[in-house]
C-alpha cells in the first residue's frame, strides 16, 4: 500500500538496503502513528534514510531501517517500509503502529523542524488516517509505554501543532453535538473550518434564520446534518469518519455498507449515499444499560478488569487504563471495542453491563462544578481537547482557539496546573488539555 495525495512522496521500499524482512502483521492492527526525530543533525552526511538503514542493519542487526517513513528537512517523504509490517521503532507499540521519523535533532536548544518538514508531517499523518481504517491516535515516541524517559521526538517543538494545523481532531466516530453555542469571536467560517465534513454552506443551510454577519455569543447553531438517504459529494481530504461525524446518528460503517464500499478509500467527486438515522441512541446510554446485567452489547458500560493483561491486538494493557469503566462500541465474537480508548479487548477481561457501573460513569458527565477559568495560551491556533488526562490512551475531542476562556472543573485527582493538565468543561463534559496551554485567569 502506498500513500497518495502527499506532495514530495518518494517510495524507496524497493531501493533501501535490506537484510531480511520485518514480520507481517497486517494493517487492521495499526491504530497508532508514532513520531520520532533522528537525533542526527540535519546537515550531517548520514542524516538520511539510507544511512539510518545501514546503522539499523549493521549496529542493531535489524532487517532494515526501523521506520516506515522518513521526512527530510526539504519536506521529502521517503516511504521505507510497508504499513502491514511490524517495523522496529517503538518497542511494545511496534505491532500496532506506523513509525515516522523527522530527520534532525529537535531537543531543546538544538534544531527545529523546517516548515516543509512540518507540512509533510501534517500531510502524512492525515493520509495515514485515511488509508489505515483503524488509525486512531498520533503520539510521540516518549508517549509509548516504557519510553517516558526518551527525549524523542525532542522537547524543542510540539508535534501536536503540526498535526493539528487544520483539522483539530483527526478522526472520531462520535457525532457532532446537534447544536453549537456561539462563543465570542466565532464566525461561520471559523466554526466550519474546525470540523471535517461540515462546510460554511452546510451551516448556512442548516440555520437559514441566522444572519452570519450577526452572530452573537450564546446563539444556538444547528450543527448535525440530517441524513435520511441524502447524497454527499466527496471533497479533497475528506474521510469517511469525518463525513459520518457531520451527520447525526450515522457512522462510517453505515456509509460503507450503504455504498457497498470495500475499503475506506474515497475519492473527490464520489457521490455517497448517506443512510438514514438509526433508531438507537448509543451516545446517551445511561438509562438503557441499567436493566441489562451480564450481557455485553453495544452501548453497555463495562469495567476493564485489573487482571486484564493484553489487548486483543496483542499489546500489553498499561495499568492506567485498567479498572475504569468504558462504553462498548462494538462486539465481535470473543472481543469488544471500548469506545473511549478505541481498543479491542477480550470479553473475558471486562465486567459488563451492571447498573452500578453505568450509574457511576454517567454521573461524571453531569454535575460538573466550575472552580475557575483559564485562557488558552502558548499555542499557534488552538489547544487540543482530550478525553483523558494521559495522552497515551486518549482521543482528541476537538480544539479550543487561542485566547478563548474556558471553565475548569474541580477534581480530587486532577492536577489542574500548567505543569500537569487542566481539567476543563467541554460541551458539558469533563475533558482535558495540556497544562502549558492554559493560563489561569
Ligand atoms: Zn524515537
Amino acid at each position: 500500500m502506498a500513500i497518495k495525495d502527499v506532495p514530495k512522496y518518494k517510495d524507496i521500499r524497493n531501493k533501501i538496503r535490506r537484510n531480511g524482512s520485518f514480520p507481517y502483521v497486517g494493517t487492521a492492527v495499526k491504530d497508532t502513528h508514532v513520531i520520532h526525530h533522528s537525533l542526527t543533525p540535519m546537515n550531517a552526511g548520514g542524516s538520511n534514510p539510507y544511512s539510518f538503514a545501514d546503522y539499523h542493519i549493521d549496529t542493531h542487526g535489524w532487517p532494515s531501517i526501523g521506520y516506515n517513513i522518513v521526512i527530510m528537512p526539504d519536506g521529502t517523504v521517503y516511504h521505507c517500509n510497508d504499513f502491514d509490517k511490524r517495523a522496529y521503532h517503538a518497542g511494545n507499540t511496534n505491532t500496532r503502529s506506523i513509525g515516522t521519523c523527522l530527520a534532525g535533532d529537535f531537543r531543546k536548544g538544538k534544531e527545529k523542524p523546517t516548515k516543509a518538514q512540518l507540512k509533510s508531517l501534517y500531510n502524512v499523518n492525515k493520509e495515514l488516517y485515511k488509508e489505515l481504517k483503524n488509525m486512531r491516535r498520533t503520539i510521540g515516541h516518549f508517549e509509548c509505554p516504557g519510553y517516558s524517559w526518551k527525549n524523542c521526538p525532542g522537547d524543542g517543538w510540539d508535534y501536536n501543532d503540526a498535526i493539528n494545523q487544520k483539522t483539530g481532531s483527526s478522526a472520531g466516530p462520535s457525532d457532532l453535538p446537534s447544536y453549537y453555542t456561539v462563543q465570542e469571536g466565532d464566525t461561520f467560517w471559523s466554526i466550519a473550518k474546525e470540523i471535517e465534513g461540515l462546510s460554511m454552506d452546510d451551516l448556512m443551510k442548516m440555520n437559514p434564520s441566522i444572519d452570519p454577519k450577526k452572530l452573537m455569543p450564546g446563539m444556538k447553531l444547528k450543527m448535525a446534518k440530517e441524513a435520511n438517504g441524502s447524497t454527499y459529494t466527496v471533497k479533497k481530504n475528506d474521510t469517511l469518519w469525518g463525513i459520518a461525524r457531520a451527520y447525526s446518528g450515522v457512522d462510517a460503517s453505515d456509509i460503507k455498507k450503504a455504498n457497498n464500499l470495500k475499503s475506506d478509500v474515497i475519492h473527490p467527486g464520489d457521490k455517497l449515499i448517506i443512510p438514514g438515522k438509526k433508531n438507537n441512541n448509543t451516545s446517551n446510554s445511561s438509562s438503557k444499560t441499567s436493566s441489562t446485567s451480564g450481557t455485553i452489547k453495544k452501548g453497555s458500560n463495562v469495567t476493564l478488569s485489573k487482571s486484564a493483561n493484553k489487548y486483543a491486538t496483542g499489546e500489553r494493557i498499561p495499568s492506567s487504563v485498567k479498572g475504569k469503566s468504558y462504553t462498548v462500541q462494538q462486539v465481535k465474537s470473543d472481543r469488544v471495542l471500548l469506545k473511549e480508548i478505541y481498543s479491542w479487548v477480550y470479553k473475558k477481561d471486562v465486567n459488563g453491563g451492571s447498573s452500578s457501573s453505568s450509574s457511576s460513569s454517567s454521573s461524571s458527565s453531569s454535575n460538573i462544578n466550575t472552580v475557575g477559568h483559564i485562557k488558552i495560551v502558548n499555542v499557534n491556533n488552538a489547544a487540543i481537547v482530550m478525553d483523558r488526562p494521559d495522552r497515551e490512551n486518549s482521543k482528541n475531542l476537538g480544539t479550543i482557539s487561542k485566547g478563548k476562556k474556558v471553565e475548569i472543573a474541580g477534581s480530587v485527582k486532577g492536577k489542574n496546573s500548567n505543569t500537569g493538565y487542566w481539567e476543563i468543561i467541554y460541551k458539558g463534559r469533563r475533558a482535558y488539555i495540556t497544562g502549558k496551554y492554559g493560563k489561569q485567569v
